[in-house]
C-alpha cells in the first residue's frame, strides 16, 4: 500500500537573526492525525519554526510544505487550511466573542455558527463579553476557538497552556484530544514535558536552532534508560498538583 504522504514535511530549514542561526537546519515530517510537539528551552527556534510553517515568516533556506504545497510558494493556500492561534493583542477590544468570530469566519469567506464554536472550548455563556473580560485562562480557550472558524486540518497551537492554572490546563489537553479524535493534525509547542507525554504522539526536541532528537515519548525514555541513565528512585502514589485537584476539583475555576 501507499505511504499516506506527510501533512507537514520539512527539509533542511534554516533563518538567522544576524549572527545568531534560530533555526539551523531542521528536518523532519508530521503525519495526518498526528500531535506532533516542539520542545525546547527558550529560545531553541520553536516559534520561528511554527511561523514558517504558518507562512508567517520566511526562511532563508530549506523547504517547508504543508499538506502539499510548498508554504514559501503558495502561503495563502496554506493559511487556507490551517489553524493560527492569534496572539491576544490581535483581537478587536471593542467586539463580542461573538462579533470577532464573525469577523474572523468573513475573512475566510466561511459562514459558522460562533455559538457553537464557543460552546466548544465552554465559553458560551461569555458570548457577548469582551475580549479583555475574560480571565487568563479564558481568553487562551477564545484564541484556541478562534482557530476553529475555517475548520483546519492542521492546527498550529503554540505554548497553548503557558500561565493555566491546573484545571484550565487539562481542559485544554482534552481539547486538544478532541482536535485528534476529529482527525485532525496538531503540531503544539510547549515547555511543559507532562504535556508533551500526555498529549504528543511524537515530539522533536531542539536546542540552540536544531533538533537533537526525535520520536515517541516513551521511546525517548527508552533510550535514555539504555544508554544507562539512573536517578533516585522516589515512588509517589501522588504529588502536589493531585492535593491541588483534590481540594480544588478538575471543573474549570475562570468563571
Ligand atoms: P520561547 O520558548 O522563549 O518562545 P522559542 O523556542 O520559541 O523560544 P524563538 O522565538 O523561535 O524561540 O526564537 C529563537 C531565537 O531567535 C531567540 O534567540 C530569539 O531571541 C531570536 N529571534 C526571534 N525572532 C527574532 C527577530 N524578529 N529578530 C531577532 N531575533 C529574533
Amino acid at each position: 500500500m501507499e505511504q499516506p504522504e506527510n501533512i507537514i514535511q520539512v527539509h533542511d530549514l534554516r533563518k538567522s537573526y544576524g549572527d545568531l542561526k534560530a533555526v539551523d537546519g531542521i528536518s523532519f515530517g508530521v503525519s495526518a492525525g498526528e500531535v506532533f510537539g516542539i520542545l525546547g528551552p527558550n529560545g531553541a527556534g520553536k516559534t520561528t519554526t511554527v511561523e514558517i510553517l504558518e507562512g508567517m515568516r520566511a526562511p532563508d533556506s530549506g523547504i517547508a510544505v504543508v499538506n502539499g504545497i510548498d508554504v514559501q510558494k503558495d502561503p495563502r493556500a496554506v493559511k487556507k487550511i490551517i489553524g493560527i492561534q492569534l496572539q491576544s493583542s490581535a483581537f478587536f477590544d471593542r467586539l463580542s466573542l461573538v462579533e470577532i468570530l464573525d469577523v474572523m469566519a468573513s475573512l475566510y469567506h466561511r459562514q459558522i455558527d460562533a455559538l457553537v464554536l464557543l460552546r466548544d472550548v465552554e465559553l458560551d455563556d461569555r458570548a457577548d463579553a469582551l475580549f479583555k473580560e475574560l480571565s487568563g485562562g479564558q481568553k487562551q480557550r477564545f484564541s484556541v476557538a478562534s482557530t476553529l472558524v475555517n475548520d483546519p486540518i492542521l492546527l498550529f497551537l503554540d505554548e497553548p497552556t503557558t500561565g493555566l492554572d491546573p484545571q484550565a490546563r487539562r481542559h485544554m489537553w482534552e481539547l486538544v484530544q478532541r482536535f485528534k479524535s476529529e482527525g485532525r493534525t496538531v503540531l503544539l509547542t510547549t515547555h511543559y514535558m507532562e504535556e508533551a507525554e500526555e498529549l504528543c504522539d511524537r515530539v522533536a526536541i531542539m536546542d540552540h536552532g536544531k533538533i537533537v532528537a526525535m520520536d515517541r515519548p516513551a521511546a525517548l525514555v527508552d533510550s535514555l534508560l539504555s544508554r544507562g541513565f539512573q536517578k533516585e528512585r522516589t515512588e509517589n502514589l501522588a504529588n502536589l498538583e493531585d492535593v491541588f485537584l483534590d481540594l480544588t476539583g478538575r471543573a474549570l475555576r475562570d468563571e
